[in-house]
């Protein structure tokens, strides 16, 4: 193979120069991240929509099961659960024209999708906006952290390629849903002018943005709010030299308080709201690893703490990571870590 050829075949190209292919008339797979948050879900659904008004057969595949307060997404009950149905989604994998990769940009954030991912001869096309994407696992593209999100994203997609007009209330009612999480509810400096325009032409849709904050702050069970109080009161360490708060819970608590898939979405937060906290941590006890989700701000880096220390990534200031130690001994390992970076914490 020439040089050049094999070059370009490493080369994620700019998603721009995907618009000619659409309306796509060979099967389409969407995916996301596991445990797809409301950006995740969102913006497979608002593509799922747009794809579905051109006449073209797509499937979204999630890599695991999700937070049941997504469920009122419209499109929703058409999403296939990986895990769940193993057989049908591969089937789908391997004979998909083009595969839509979302909110994501490393195939291991797919869990046990990432081999049929990589196996199939799709054409995968990446829209994500975190840090350090794995491009050579993309033919075409489009990675940009300056993104609020990747509901963002799909809109740009979906205006940029022609097809604005086909915005309705059911994309809307999406793509703001994952605009509202990613953005803290438009608080955090992502949510520009960009994102207050999109919301003003999503709005002409008619959607009730109020219903759409209520379905997915406002369902959550008695005994989730009661966790909140234990988490807080019980499994919160304060460490000012460091600037720091760390959170755990363990498998009693999750099981004490019923703890479902997207229950302990948001806690993280709360460390950030103590005066002075610059960076806060927590770490789950789940059944296959613990879960660590980190939170800064300012110029603290969690994506390269997370990747650095916990086999994780993400943004600058709002990153995961997992450890297949015991809760005890990964809560150690930070406790340590976190030690070099006293003067980063503290200036
Ligand atoms: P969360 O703490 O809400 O689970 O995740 C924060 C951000 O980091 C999200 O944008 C999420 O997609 C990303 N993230 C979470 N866990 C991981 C991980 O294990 N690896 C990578 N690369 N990103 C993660
Ligand atoms: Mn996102």
């Amino acid at each position: 193979m020439p040089l050049l050829m094999h070059f370009c075949n490493l080369m994620m190209r700019p998603i721009q120069e995907f618009y000619s292919q659409l309306p796509i008339n060979q099967p389409v797979v969407i995916t996301t991240h596991q445990k797809p948050d409301g950006d995740a879900m969102g913006s497979s659904l608002g593509l799922f929509h747009m794809l579905k008004a051109l006449g073209t057969d797509v499937t979204v595949i999630s890599p695991t099961n999700w937070a049941r307060f997504l469920n009122w997404m419209p499109g929703c009950e058409h999403v296939l659960d990986f895990e769940a149905n193993r057989a049908k989604a591969q089937q789908l994998i391997k004979s998909a024209g083009y595969i839509f990769c979302l909110d994501f940009n490393t195939l291991s954030r797919t869990r046990n999708m990432a081999q049929p991912i990589a196996q199939s001869s799709a054409q995968k096309i990446l829209i994500d906006h975190h840090q350090q994407p794995e491009v050579e696992a993309f033919s075409f593209g489009e990675s940009n952290t300056s993104k609020s999100s990747t509901c963002e994203m799909v809109y740009d997609f979906i205006v940029e390629s022609g097809y604005g007009e086909l915005i309705n209330e059911s994309i809307a009612q999406c793509l703001y849903a994952g605009l509202m999480t990613d953005t803290g509810s438009f608080r955090f400096p992502s949510a520009g002018a960009s994102v207050h325009k999109m919301v003003a032409r999503l709005k002409e849709t008619g959607f009730s943005h109020s219903k759409v904050h209520e379905e997915i702050y406002d369902n959550f069970s008695e005994s989730r709010l009661r966790f909140i109080g234990h988490a807080l009161l019980n499994r919160m360490s304060v460490m000012y030299e460091l600037n720091t708060a760390l959170m755990y819970i363990s498998k009693k608590d999750l099981l004490d308080y019923e703890i479902k898939t997207g229950d302990t979405e948001g806690l993280v937060n709360y460390l950030l709201t103590i005066e002075g906290i610059r960076l806060g941590a927590i770490v789950v006890d789940r059944d296959e690893e613990r879960k660590w989700s980190f939170r800064s701000k300012g110029n603290f880096d969690v994506n390269t703490f997370a990747r650095k220390h916990f086999e994780g990534g993400g943004h600058f200031n709002a990153a995961g990571g997992r450890s297949s130690k015991s809760l005890e001994d990964t809560k150690q390992d930070f406790l340590e870590v976190i030690q070099q970076y006293q003067s980063a914490l503290n200036n």
